[in-house]
């Protein structure tokens, strides 16, 4: 851990001009390296007897010579993000000045903050586990209301206080066991084959629980891939700019002006992220271009996992419109009766008896979104989910779970098949190895260094 000696540096807001920009300095010389560059205005004042959750107003120092003012935090070990000493400069977020506070501090004897450094020497320090870790990432990332719950949730260790009840069984588990095998004589009482059975059954079924979150975790942070479609001049553009908030689509009275893919990320009044492509409409075309856009349509439809069709509530359905709501019986969907400022046409009955979620709208006024919201949930099943609850947030947490998970049935497996228990602790050792990986307490540098190198510099 080489590294830990060093002092990091790096500028921790976006960069290009900006009112304020933080620069974070963190590592054992962070007071010793900012005490050379940094000048409190308050005479009597110095660095080095800085407090720390104190804040200090001064100049850098360029040659000696006053630059510009900024206000700097201070932070001890291990009080700080990091755990380390910190100090965090607000100064005024103009790219030339900040290269300047920058190479000041790289000339002390600062080095550059490779990605996710200061994440990363927090969880080295312990001050969080991986999961949390990445959940830092998730938060940053975070689009609406219930993805930021999930990332908060496993920011404060929902996920890993879960892993660790799962790992504080299995543990229990393997040493009794392993007691019994080796010290045969002794008078440790037997586990009896019911209650490691249990344990067992009980923990897969966590496990299991816990893969399934994946998939409504992934919806909540990147929200649904959605396709929607409807005859052209139905109100699909003026439904997505409502949602969008702005004009993004053309909305025009000829019908198939859209043509070809708009793709946009919207939020639902409850929160939900819906990444929505607006197609070109579903319809047979001898316009080569319509066509294509056509063709597109299609394949976009097969691949989202909602579908909002729209349809003109106030006029008479047409047989595309009937074809249209019988082909997405068997998927989840959503009718949308639209221009319910024009009154009803009396086909709404018919299109409730296909489609089970279905709601009235006004485009164009801009009525009815929460019904469509509520909608939304409950054709993808999402009524019951808590974004707080533990739920795996990527491809390394869901592999960490399923590897535990396998091997924790495998053990269940052997024990029924009356093998030997250094059989089934062998399956609790691996289910363990999974799990200590999955919240870094047992993990490779080469999966740390990947977990970080998704971050970005100064995070
Ligand atoms: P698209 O072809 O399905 O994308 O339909 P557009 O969004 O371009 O809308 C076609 C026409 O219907 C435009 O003139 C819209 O202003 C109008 N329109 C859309 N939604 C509504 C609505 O809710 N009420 C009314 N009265 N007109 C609407």
């Amino acid at each position: 851990m080489e590294h830990l000696h060093t002092t990091i540096c790096a500028l921790a807001t976006p960069p290009g001009e900006g009112g304020i920009a933080t620069v974070r300095v963190s590592g054992p010389d962070a007071y010793g390296i900012v005490g050379k560059i940094f000048a409190p205005v308050r005479q009597g004042k110095s660095v080095a007897d800085a407090k720390g959750y104190t804040a200090m107003l001064g100049h850098y120092l360029l040659h000696g010579a006053e630059m510009d003012e900024c206000v700097a935090l201070f932070f001890r070990a291990p009080h700080s993000y990091t755990g380390e000493d910190v100090v965090e400069f607000s100064c005024h977020g103009g790219p030339w000045l900040l290269s300047r506070v920058l190479r000041l501090l790289l000339d002390h004897g600062a080095v550059p903050a490779q990605a996710g450094e200061f994440t990363k020497r927090a969880f080295l320090s312990g001050k969080m586990d991986l999961t949390q870790a990445e959940a830092v990432m998730d938060l940053i990332s975070a689009s609406g209301a219930d993805a930021s719950r999930a990332a908060m949730a496993a920011r404060e260790g929902a996920l890993s206080r879960k892993t660790q009840a799962v790992c504080a069984d299995l543990t229990l588990l393997a040493a009794h066991m392993s007691a019994w095998v080796d010290y045969p004589d002794d008078e440790i009482e037997e586990l009896t084959d019911t209650h490691l059975e249990e344990t067992l059954s009980r923990c897969a079924g966590e496990l299991r629980h816990l893969l399934s979150t994946f998939d409504t975790g992934k919806i909540l942070r990147e929200g649904i891939p959605t396709a929607i479609v409807g005859r052209p001049n139905v109100g699909k553009s003026t439904l997505m700019n409502l949602l969008a908030g702005y004009d993004r689509s053309i909305v025009t009275d000829i019908p198939g002006t859209t043509r070809d893919i708009v793709e946009e990320t919207v939020r639902l009044p409850g929160g939900l992220v819906l990444n929505i492509a607006d197609t070109a409409g579903l319809r047979t075309t001898d316009d080569p271009v319509e066509a294509i856009g056509v063709t597109r349509a299609r394949g976009k439809l097969e691949q989202s996992s909602l579908v909002l069709a729209v349809l003109d509530g106030s006029a008479p359905l047409s047989d595309e419109d009937r074809e249209l709501v019988l082909s997405l019986r068997e998927r989840p969907a959503v009718a949308i009766l639209n221009k319910s400022d024009l009154g009803q046409s009396g086909d709404e009955d018919w299109v409730r008896q296909q489609l089970t979620h279905c709601v009235t709208l006004s485009a164009r006024e801009g009525t009815g979104l929460a019904e469509l919201d509520t909608a939304v949930r409950e054709a993808l099943s999402l009524g019951a989910v808590d974004p707080s609850a533990p739920m795996l947030a990527n491809e390394r947490q869901r592999g960490c779970v399923r590897r535990a998970c396998s091997a924790v049935e495998e053990a269940l497996d052997a024990q029924r098949m009356g093998m030997t228990m250094d059989a089934v602790n062998i399956c609790i050792d691996e289910a363990l190895e999974a799990l200590l990986e999955l919240d870094g307490r047992q993990v490779t540098d080469a999966v740390v260094d990947e977990v970080f190198a998704n971050f970005c510099v100064g995070k």
